[in-house]
């Protein structure tokens, strides 16, 4: 593009705005549009489908723009974020009635991803999550994070070592990262959408600076964050950015918090997904652990109960203090707390968007009514003065009575949607305010006021007092009265047959009456954001009483789904191990007629459990529901199952389904060994891990093998809890020489009409597998069942007679030519095979044997 002075004015002060924001959609502010122009335009146009027009010349080109009208920006917003751009407002910052030349236009605000604040453009039960990634700054040192939703108000650092960033990342879910330029972005985790900010925002000091400065405290001793200087940088970064996109105002900190890995119960990107606990694993409105818990009355509690589910405290303590309020709760009057709570204001955002300077008239009257509101719910929750969780809820709505009471006697009652429409500051808050209002709507009544007392002064009885747009007010005396005019009269025109004055008395009231609407808007745009301003110290307080909200109403709407459907508190102890009786899926149940409960027992002496059963008999379910249990429990609900002990847990692992990670280019069973080789380096014996048709992914016998060892270690190395699902018969016997495993299976009975599932878990291993029942069922049609059936008979026979190997083509062949297939002889073969000893294998040795073994036979 030609050089900047070669352009108009405008074009000028355009490039110069859009040079300070790169990367990011500039929209300008003129008259009633947000114009776009030249690649921006093209950009636009294309991603909002919005027209491009070419207009005028500047530097001998013609203009290229797009334009959103001002009235719609908010939709348009909330597109191209969707679309993962980032879009920078500009306004006009000037009169432009009054400006002479070119209007002043500043970027006021950068609307990206992580920073969104406008009730508009975020979802209400979910925040918006902006996070800062500090690389280490030597190869040993720890990658620091920090993390907050602008429209929170309290900041969370961590620090974390390369391995465990995928976990992170999957725990923190951010809607935006920020990530220093000129380094590479390490391929593992799958990131979102990132920001590159100058390597030197990454600073350590000044991101302890600002934070000491942001939360008025010398140190971060009290926070537990002084030593924490990765993650410092990280938060200098996060810092600069949030207040940079928000025109220079920084959000609301009201308070700092240290996550540490340990604190809480460990679940990897794999096992969030797989247990379905905040996302489906297919169709995007099926439902979720967090879909079947959220019953919450306010979306600030349904946000609370996402947080608890993306991160359970380890701490049994923790969950017992939930459990007790639970029990509170439901002995208590629940239906009338949770009436309470219905349509409670939002009071966490509108806080934090009162210290971003941007909330709206009826943000201000929400937060007025909802505040009025606390002292009842503090009275019911006053009620439970046993339990020790909802005492300190009571104390955290204790706010002192200024913000209301100001709230209360400046917004009017139902303020209109935009200060620029007036309407918003209640009567009698300000005397200037209420005067200007009066001279607007009193105007008609103070000229025929006037005029009596100007004919009862002057004598003139058809002396008349008028208005007119060109002239405005004047008195009109006709010409055959004029030397009765007083002196005060002076002269503003004349007419043919009368003569028009003005007093001082008018033309003061003119003065005020002919601006008496603009002023009043400005008048009101002042009182407005002397409100803001006086609410600043009380937001604290606010953001502590919308928190409390959060609390009672998350812990009301647990207390609700545990009596709804009928589950029991939990029982923590000391003994590692998990003991279910009458265990069901909390989704599952509520979606089928009938579920059937099942117990689950596992300690230091049963640690592994092999499930056997037919397909559909419900493997996944039972390990599922296990898992579920124990999240349940750590997170502080109530559990469905008649009775639940649970030990100490660190974390969750789970390796379920044939998924294709056809973007990352893995194959499938690329993905299924990628995930176990994690959770065979990283479960320790407290972890929970759920194995599903481990080896189904590659041929029988490396399938057979890699599951073995693979169970093997779980039970011998790992010595995790673990359920391990399979369809490999073999693994049962693995009970005979591994002492603290066992073998469980799902029932089913074969009937004249097929095939029924019992979803019964037994002790033992099934006796078959009903595969070819359960394609039956499924509707493989009855030629090829018929096929299958043979071809299995000849299998089962061919096992029978100990053949060393089953081969679906040698199986055919038998079928077809009635006779039987030749097996593989070779003395080396089977000289290889008598030097193995599979449970000394790691699963890498096993796999190299096979190949070894495959290669032999090749040879011969
Ligand atoms: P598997 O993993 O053995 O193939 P699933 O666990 O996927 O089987 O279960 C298949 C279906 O059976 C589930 O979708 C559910 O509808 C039903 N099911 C599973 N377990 C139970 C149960 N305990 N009670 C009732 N229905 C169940």
């Amino acid at each position: 593009m030609s050089s900047i002075s070669a352009h108009t004015p405008l074009m000028q002060q355009y490039l110069r705005m859009k040079a300070e924001h790169p990367g990011t959609l500039l929209l300008c502010r003129m008259g009633d549009f947000y114009e776009l122009f030249y690649d921006d335009a093209e950009k636009a146009a294309r991603l909002l489908d919005i027209t491009l027009t070419r207009r005028g010349q500047s530097a001998g080109e013609p203009v290229i723009m797009a334009g959103v009208p001002a009235q719609a920006l908010d939709g348009y917003l909330a597109k191209l974020v969707k679309l993962g751009e980032s879009a920078a407002i500009c306004e006009q910052i000037g009169d432009p009635a009054q400006a002479k030349g070119l209007v002043e236009r500043r970027v006021v605000r950068v609307v990206t991803p992580g920073t969104l604040t406008e009730q508009t453009l975020l979802d209400d039960k979910r925040d918006a999550i902006l996070l800062a990634v500090a690389p280490p700054k030597s190869a040993r040192g720890e990658w620091g994070l920090a993390w907050m939703a602008l429209t929170g108000g309290g900041l969370t650092l961590a620090q974390c070592e390369a391995a465990a960033l995928p976990d992170w990342l999957a725990r923190i879910a951010p809607a935006e990262v920020l990530w220093p330029q000129h380094q590479s972005l390490p391929n593992e985790p799958r990131w979102p959408h990132t920001t590159e900010r100058p390597e030197w925002h990454f600073d350590a000091a000044l991101g302890l600076r600002k934070l000491c400065a942001q939360l008025q405290v010398a140190h971060l001793d009290g926070f537990g964050a002084q030593a924490l200087g990765a993650a410092h940088a990280a938060a200098a970064a996060l810092l600069t950015y949030a207040e940079q996109t928000q025109g220079g105002t920084l959000p609301l900190l009201a308070d700092l918090r240290v996550e540490r890995a340990e604190h809480s119960l460990r679940l990897d990107a794999v096992a969030r997904r797989n247990l379905e606990i905040l996302q489906p694993l297919r169709g995007e409105d099926s439902p979720t652990l967090l879909s079947h818990l959220d019953s919450c009355q306010t979306a600030a509690g349904s946000r609370l109960l996402h947080d608890w589910l993306q991160a359970p405290p380890r701490d049994a303590n923790v969950a017992r203090a939930r459990h007790a309020a639970l029990q509170a709760l439901i002995d208590g009057d629940l239906a009338a707390l949770r009436g309470s709570l219905r349509g409670m204001a939002d009071l966490e955002r509108i806080a934090a968007r009162i210290a971003l300077k941007q909330a709206k008239p009826r943000e201000l009257s929400a937060l007025r009514d909802g505040l009025q509101r606390l002292p009842a719910l503090r009275r019911q929750a006053a009620a439970f003065e046993r339990c020790a969780l909802l005492q300190t809820i009571d104390a955290q709505l204790d706010l002192p009575p200024e913000p209301a009471a100001l709230l209360q006697r400046a917004i009017a009652a139902e303020p209109a949607l935009n200060l620029r429409d007036g309407g918003v500051i209640a009567a009698d808050f300000d005397a200037e305010l209420d005067e200007l209002r009066a001279i607007d709507t009193d105007c008609g009544s103070f000229l025929m006021e006037l005029e009596q007392r100007e004919r009862a002064r002057t004598g003139i009885a058809n002396l008349r007092v008028q208005y007119n747009k060109v002239h405005g007010f004047f008195i009109e005396v006709t010409h055959g009265q004029t030397d009765k005019v007083p002196d005060d009269y002076r002269r503003r025109q004349t007419l043919k047959g009368a003569e028009r004055y003005i007093t001082p008395e008018l033309k003061a009231f003119e003065d005020k009456a002919l601006s008496a609407q603009d002023r009043a808007l400005a008048r009101e745009k002042v009182l407005f954001e002397g409100v803001i301003e006086a609410l600043q110290p009380a937001l604290a307080d606010i953001r502590r009483a919308a928190q409390a909200v959060a609390l009672l109403d998350t812990l009301a709407a647990l207390a609700e789904r545990a009596s709804t459907f009928g589950w029991v508190c939990p029982e923590f102890v000391e003994a590692p191990g998990i003991d279910i009786v009458g265990g069901r899926h909390p989704v599952i149940e509520s979606r089928v007629d009938r579920f059937i409960p099942n117990d689950c027992q596992l300690d230091e002496q049963r640690r592994l459990l092999i499930l056997t059963g037919p397909n559909m008999g419900g493997k996944s379910t039972y390990m599922r529901q296990t898992a579920l249990i124990a999240l349940l429990a750590y997170l502080g609900s109530y559990v469905p199952a008649r009775s639940a002990r649970i030990g100490p847990l660190d974390a969750i692992f789970t390796r379920i389904g044939a998924s294709d990670d056809l973007a990352g280019g893995q194959s499938t069973f690329m993905v299924e060994m990628a995930e176990t080789a994690a959770i065979l380096r990283q479960a320790t014996p407290h972890s929970l891990v759920l194995m599903d048709e481990v080896g189904r992914g590659t041929s029988t016998f490396d399938g057979l093998a890699l599951a073995a060892a693979i169970a093997a270690q779980l039970h011998d190395r790992n010595r995790s809890l673990t359920l391990f699902a399979t369809h490999y018969f073999e693994l049962t016997d693995m009970v005979l020489r591994h002492p603290q495993a066992a073998n469980v299976h799902v029932g089913a009975a074969e009937t004249p009409q097929g095939i029924v599932f019992l979803h019964e878990v037994r002790e033992g291993p099934a006796s078959r597998s009903y595969g070819v029942q359960v394609a039956q069922l499924a509707g493989v049609p009855p030629a090829v069942i018929r096929d299958a059936r043979k071809r299995l008979d000849a299998l089962e026979r061919q096992h029978q007679q100990q053949e060393a190997q089953l081969d679906l083509f040698a199986a055919s062949a038998e079928i077809d030519e009635a006779e039987p297939a030749p097996a593989p002889t070779h003395e080396a073969v089977i000289e290889a095979l008598d030097d193995i000893d599979p449970d000394t294998l790691t699963p890498r040795q096993a796999l190299e044997t096979l190949y070894r073994l495959k290669a032999l036979r090749e040879v011969e």
